[in-house]
């Protein structure tokens, strides 16, 4: 049972009915346990709305879009662009074009370090990143330092885990052509401080590509505002489908990039020795999108817009801050990353005993989904001095009682290892 004075603000907390919209949250396993899905930072679940609208395409509309002169390839196609123009309105982008499908967030920085980086970067340049970074916002970095000879560079984190501003000075200079930084990180929960980062950026002469993948499902973002170049997120951690996600970039950026990937879709002309690119966005949109993916994931910015960001996002610090009151009540228990004010909804933490994965497969049992590992930040785990740490992470349809059974779990695992 809770403590008496760890409390939950129940008014920033979002209705409990939203579940039903869930229809995989409704399942029980290993026997009568509720499913109790706390690894929604790795993936999250879809409602009701988005599987209709992937249905929907499949048992109506489907056909490959923008080449078809028939009605299902014009439905298809109108489908299509209007999820694209959901998406601009839902990141705040000037243009739809400015919207390019991709395959995620991992897709999305890939094209950007491939596409912006081979014709922009070079040897001497720097590219600015920082040890919170999920591989996808490191790899393809060395990857484009290797090509180029460039050199990386990373802003030092505080103790408690976050950037250390005081020292960007350090780090950021006129030598600095990228500086590439996740908004939310998917280990520590900091929240990072874009817009001032941007600025710094910019005033140095350089770019800022943010990775969205844990600020886009959770926080209203406004790209014009922040003043991002580029932006990376991913369809299936915001209640969307897999196989789909989005990178933005300012009109002026994408026009001077060279498409990165070369296919049908993406051409103006052909000839047999050589081609034209299309303009934006189909220049970086080469062969078969994921259509309905792209579709459900329209749906899925039209249902977080509903309910509203700004809900979704007090729903979840809510949860988090009570997550995280009453794991540290736990003995033995340490939590990863900076104080709560600093953090999104996710909670990681280490154990003395037993090992992360024992501690998942262990709450497993109860009926609790967590992530254990490296979650794709080595670096950061290596500089944390561990291997390995659990994470729970919250969304719009957790509850404090699902917190309560986390904790109750994780409180008889440690006194079995006493
Ligand atoms: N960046 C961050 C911060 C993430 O958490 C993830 C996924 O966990 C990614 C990038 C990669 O996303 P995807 O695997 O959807 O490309």
């Amino acid at each position: 049972m809770p403590l008496a004075e760890t409390t939950i603000d129940t008014s920033a907390l979002l209705p409990e009915s939203l579940r039903d919209d869930f229809p995989i949250l409704q399942q029980t396993v290993h026997g009568e346990r509720p499913l109790v899905f706390l690894d929604s930072a790795a993936s999250s679940q879809r409602p009701r709305q988005v599987i209709d609208a992937v249905t929907e395409v499949y048992e109506r509309d489907y056909a490959n879009v923008h080449r078809g002169i028939h009605v299902l390839s014009e439905r298809a196609s109108d489908a299509y662009e209007l999820a694209r123009g959901k998406v601009q309105k839902f990141l705040g982008a000037k243009y739809d074009h400015e919207c390019i499908f991709t395959g995620g967030t991992t897709a999305s920085i890939n094209a950007v370090a491939r596409s912006w980086g081979d014709a922009n970067v070079a040897a001497g340049d720097e590219i600015l990143l920082n040890p919170m970074e999920h591989h996808s916002n490191l790899v393809p970095w060395f990857q484009l330092a290797e090509r180029t000879d460039a050199t990386i560079k990373h802003i030092p984190l505080t103790d408690d885990g976050r950037l250390d501003l005081d020292r960007l000075d350090e780090v950021l200079s006129e030598r600095t052509k990228i500086l590439a930084v996740t908004q939310v990180s998917n280990t520590l929960g900091t929240v990072n401080p874009i817009a001032e980062l941007a600025a710094r950026a910019h005033d140095a002469g350089a770019v800022i590509l943010i990775d969205a993948a844990q600020s886009a499902p959770h926080l209203a973002i406004d790209v014009q505002q922040l003043d991002v170049d580029f932006l990376a997120l991913s369809g299936h951690k915001m209640c969307g489908p897999s196989g789909v996600g989005v990178l933005y970039g300012k009109q002026d950026l994408l026009d001077t990039m060279p498409p990165f990937m070369g296919g049908g879709s993406m051409i103006g002309n052909v000839a047999l020795d050589g081609f034209t690119s299309a303009g934006l966005p189909a220049k970086f949109e080469a062969g078969t999108p994921p259509i309905a993916q792209a579709i459900g994931l329209g749906a899925a910015v039209d249902y977080l817009t509903e309910i509203g960001l700004d809900r979704i996002a007090a729903h979840e610090h809510a949860l988090m801050e009570y997550a995280y009151a009453r794991l540290s009540e736990i003995e033995g228990l340490k939590i990863l990353g900076p104080a709560p004010e600093h953090r999104a909804g996710l909670v990681s933490f280490v154990l003395d005993q037993p090992h992360a994965h024992d501690i998942a497969q262990l709450v497993d049992r109860h009926g609790i989904a967590v992530r254990a590992g490296h979650h794709c930040t080595q670096p950061l785990h290596d500089l944390l001095g561990i291997t390995a740490s659990t994470r729970a992470s919250f969304y719009l349809y957790n509850t404090p009682g699902e917190v309560d059974t986390l904790v109750d779990a994780i409180s008889q695992i440690v006194s079995m290892f006493k």
